[in-house]
């Protein structure tokens, strides 16, 4: 803390400040914050988890498979021996090809790596326990469309390099200098044609906007020009009779832009999205490339992260939940499990009595709000069945061989899901990550193990900061349920309007003063945040420390709280809110984030939330007038 700031005047500041100041960003790190120095601990655990399987057979076929594919992902040797070989059946493949209809077959085969658009399985948006097919817009290689299509000098400048870099790496290649350049001139033009054609991040936050089930036939007249027979037999859907297109104006120009480009032009842009996609499992001189642009030009870290952290982050990648099995013995009892649930009940609770005490909802919605709230399945820690990875082949000296194993065996564990019931018991993160999520579709929260560890979720500490912190993380996914996407799915996880138009109006109202209110917050340069495009976080955010706030006064009702070095039980619940969010950024990352993450930058997170809190104006005294308390306070939930 820094209590030489007035928390009343800057609360971040205030809560942050000492922190800030002795935790330097590593060279390594494009940011560094509480979570991530969490990831570092697990990190170690994992290393070390990792370590001892690649050293010793005790006959564990789990343990076995994760240790070979992180021993063979340490063998830089191999790997450089091995130098272009592993790319070379693929060059060939696209090197030959003789026509623009057998584009088709090569996109197949890089299915892992979404060429040109992302084939997969998904719920159906209205009929959330089936399982379909669906196609969606991708195919680009900064991360996201507004990278190609902004006209400021910064966005000119970072073309510029993306250019170089992929001339660099077609260099890499075998390619000379003048075909290098007139390649990477090739993949900007397709790619920027994909872009102007993709929907904007803020259409995708309208899943009504991303459903458009589709015959076959249908998907042929939208694009011709691509020969879907021969990519859904080569895929491995040969069968498909229907799909959900989430962007068919995407899949139109997409047809449009092989019409209009030419055969070597298409060559260019699958040799770069090979190369791409591969680099950071080859050799020494295209690892370093890769970082130079994607790590250090794009997100400002000044060094790559040590062989070993990587090697970790695969296998997590690829084996997580192999990996995760082990880490959960080790780093999850069984005790923190049931205070985390009973905590994630506390705070359903506390949802539970705002809904009904809300002023502005008529009676019929509030039904359809409680029985979303009762359905919401609470996951703590790691699925209840584990993901059988035996099908999976990892050999201790094929890096790259082992990548493409775990690639092809996840996109045909997502293919085989197709025209089957959902598996409802299924998660997205890995234990070991530091992270938490509400799927809409699915109705369900998910906590990892990994964030659920001190100083986050601290059993040693008092309830107060532990509340502030986990308690409003749980509350922000809850929340998720009812942000402005998540109040459009139902108990089922279907897309429904549950909604009287009355009421949906006054959510508008509430949810626009939250979009006001985060697009006055200037973040760098003169770029503000994107109130719309961020607000279903802002929107969890401020919920979940309000319902946090709820449980915890509940819980200790009972009991006597005095103040702890100098700050009363509500400063503590406050500020261990705000710590959770303690952290540096480099400013080409918070420039990134702008553009790519629906979050917040951690500042506004913190500062942005207790000014629409009576409750926190009440714990610090603060006067009417000052910087943390606004006047108009906004409030959804
Ligand atoms: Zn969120």
């Amino acid at each position: 803390m820094d209590r030489s700031v007035d928390p009343c005047t800057d609360f971040y500041a205030y809560s942050c400040g000492q922190w800030r100041k002795k935790n330097p960003i590593p060279a390594d790190e494009a940011s560094w914050g509480v979570t991530d120095k969490l990831q570092d601990d697990n990190l170690a655990v994992l290393r070390e988890i990792l370590e001892q399987a690649a050293a010793s057979a005790d006959g564990n076929p789990v343990r076995q498979k994760i240790g070979d594919f992180y021993a063979a992902c340490m063998d830089e040797k191999a790997i450089e021996v091995a130098g272009l070989a592993p790319l070379k059946a693929d060059l060939d493949r696209i090197e030959g090809l003789r026509d623009k209809r057998d584009l088709a077959d090569v996109a197949a085969r890089m299915i892992y790596t979404a060429v040109l658009f992302d084939f997969h399985s998904a719920q159906d948006y209205k009929n959330s326990s089936q399982v379909i097919a669906e196609i969606d817009q991708d195919g680009l290689s900064l991360p996201d469309r507004d990278f190609y299509l902004l006209q400021d000098p910064k966005s000119q400048r970072l073309r510029h390099a993306y250019r170089a870099h992929m001339a660099k790496m077609f260099m890499l290649l075998g390619d000379s200098p003048q075909a290098a350049a007139h390649e990477a001139h090739n993949v900007m033009r397709i790619e920027t044609a994909l872009a102007k054609a993709s929907l904007s991040r803020l259409d995708r936050r309208h899943p009504e906007k991303l459903y458009h089930p589709m015959s076959r036939a249908q998907l042929r007249q939208l694009s011709p020009s691509f020969d879907w027979e021969r990519y859904f037999g080569a895929a491995g859907a040969p069968g498909l009779t229907s799909l959900n297109v989430t962007a068919p104006g995407f899949f139109k120009a997409l047809g449009a832009e092989l019409d209009r480009g030419n055969l070597q032009g298409w060559k260019s842009y699958l040799r770069w999205h090979l190369v791409h996609a591969d680099a950071t499992h080859l050799s020494k001189a295209f690892v370093d490339a890769d970082f130079d642009f994607y790590g250090k030009t794009l997100q400002g870290a000044q060094e790559i992260q040590p062989r070993w952290k990587r090697c970790v982050n695969e296998t997590d990648i690829g084996l997580g939940e192999a990996l995760g099995q082990i880490y959960v013995e080790r780093a999850f009892s069984p005790q923190a499990k049931e205070r985390a649930l009973k905590m994630v009940q506390q705070i359903e609770e506390a949802m539970q009595e705002d809904i009904e005490s809300l002023p502005w909802m008529a009676d019929e919605t509030k039904r359809e709000a409680l029985a979303k709230l009762h359905a919401v399945a609470n996951k703590i820690g790691y699925p209840d069945k584990w993901r059988d990875y035996s099908a999976v082949k990892i050999l201790r000296d094929d890096e790259m061989g082992n990548v493409l194993q775990v690639r092809a065996f996840e996109f045909h564990r997502q293919l085989a899901k197709i025209g089957k019931p959902l598996d409802r018991g299924e998660w997205t993160m890995t234990p070991p990550t530091v992270n938490a999520y509400y799927d809409a579709q699915m109705n369900d929260i998910n906590f990892p193990a990994g964030i659920l560890q001190p100083p986050l979720f601290d059993p040693e500490s008092d309830d107060a900061p532990n509340y502030g912190d986990t308690g409003s993380t749980i509350g922000h996914e809850l929340t998720h349920g009812f942000d402005d996407e998540g109040r459009k799915f139902d108990a089922q996880g279907n897309l429904r309007d549950w909604w009287t138009p009355q009421d949906a109006k006054e959510f508008q109202k509430r949810a626009g003063c939250l979009a006001d209110q985060y697009s006055q917050y200037t973040v760098i340069d003169r770029l503000k945040i994107d109130g719309k495009v961020t607000l279903g976080e802002n929107v969890a955010d401020l919920a979940g420390l309000r319902l946090a706030y709820a449980a915890w006064k509940k819980q200790t009702q009972a009991q006597k709280l005095g103040p702890i070095e100098d700050l009363t039980p509500e400063q503590r619940f406050f500020v261990g809110y705000a710590q959770s969010w303690c952290s540096n950024t480099r400013d080409e990352t918070k420039r990134l984030r702008l553009m790519a993450d629906p979050h917040s930058p951690e500042e506004f997170r913190a500062n942005g939330v207790v000014s629409d809190m009576a409750e926190f104006q009440q714990a610090f005294r603060c006067k009417t007038g000052t910087p943390m308390v606004r006047k108009d306070v906004c409030r959804v939930w």
